[in-house]
């Protein structure tokens, strides 16, 4: 199947279609289907919206925050604006409490720390371009796209397949890109090429429609915010009435995608990991990078019967333990 041909055209134009009805996403914005996964775009952000020399601010919740803003160093001038950095990264700033500079072109955040399961509970309010890192939070529950000037999610948590980035940009910031930009890495001439300036990532962006159609099913985002919600309730009201684990996430930070937890005994963390392998529940230790602990990620894909025998394991282990 060439990605030039009649079906993946029209498979593409589908999917774009899907997702711009399940995001809202206002006719004065593109939507670019690019390879190279959400790193990528730390480069690419900077790189399309600033000028070399320019001022650009930046929000620091977390290690993908961070990641972010060290990619974004060489092209412009950035500023940590607001940093809960000092805490440990267990909330996100006072709503109000971010002031980006008059002269930034744009300011960044980062909606859902996926390693520390630090969630925005509220846009950050700018004067200048919100430029977000939606990666592990996008189509989990509604999101006022029009707030934003550009939006970029790497696929693999609640999309589809790795190596495929969304980037829905406002028109508007299109056409800034510094002249040292890579054309793949272009988000005017991606535009204006379909993302298709080269051979996309086919078989991700064709999957990726699938889900587009599976969550429109599902009842769309705000279908998924409900579930989500419910998931992630049910996982923390476990931890919080047990005083064999605890949550080191503020509670209006908390994430309902990345639930990060702690057993107060330590020393059973390996033995913990085993028995729950044992159960069948797998992927629970938390990122080295934060500190290990554990985390449980409640995607989309994962229903709600997973989340319940999570916490039926949690219960058993620790009477098990008492
Ligand atoms: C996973 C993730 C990334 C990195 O995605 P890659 O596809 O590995 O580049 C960036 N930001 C956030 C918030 C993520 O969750």
């Amino acid at each position: 199947v060439s990605h030039r041909g009649e079906a993946f055209r029209a498979m593409a134009a589908a999917a774009e279609a899907d997702l711009r009805q399940l995001l809202g996403v206002p006719p004065d914005y593109r939507v670019l289907f690019l390879p190279g996964g959400a790193t990528l775009q730390f480069a690419g952000v900077p790189m399309n919206l600033a000028a070399p020399g320019q001022a650009v601010d930046y929000v620091d919740t977390g290690l993908w925050s961070a990641k972010a803003i060290d990619a974004a160093r060489p092209y412009a001038d950035v500023k940590v604006v607001a940093s809960t950095a000092a805490g440990g990264y267990r909330d996100v700033p006072e709503k109000g409490a971010i002031r980006a500079r008059a002269e930034a072109v744009y300011l960044h955040y980062t909606a859902n720390e996926t390693i520390g399961g630090v969630e925005f509970p509220y846009v950050p309010e700018a004067s200048v371009p919100l430029v977000v890192d939606a990666s592990s939070t996008i189509l989990s529950r509604p999101f006022d796209v029009a707030a934003h000037g550009l939006i970029y999610a790497g696929a693999q948590k609640n999309i589809g397949p790795s190596g495929l980035t969304l980037v829905i940009v406002r028109e508007d910031l299109l056409g800034r890109a510094s002249p040292l930009t890579p054309a793949v890495l272009d988000y005017a001439r991606q535009a204006a090429d379909g993302s298709m300036l080269n051979t996309p990532p086919t078989f991700a962006w064709y999957l990726a429609g699938l889900v587009f159609r599976w969550l429109i099913d599902q009842g769309g985002v705000a279908a998924m915010a409900t579930r989500n919600e419910r998931k992630a309730r049910l996982l923390y009201e476990a931890i919080d009435g047990s005083d064999f684990y605890r949550c080191p996430v503020a509670p209006r930070a908390r994430s309902w995608m990345n639930v990060p937890f702690l057993l107060r005994r330590p020393e059973l963390d390996a033995t913990f990991l085993k028995d729950a392998a044992e159960a069948g529940l797998v992927n629970l230790a938390g990122h080295r990078l934060a500190g290990g602990g554990m985390r449980a990620s409640l995607y989309n894909a994962m229903p709600e019967e997973g989340v319940r025998a999570l916490v039926a394991f949690l219960h058993a282990f620790a009477q098990r333990h008492a």
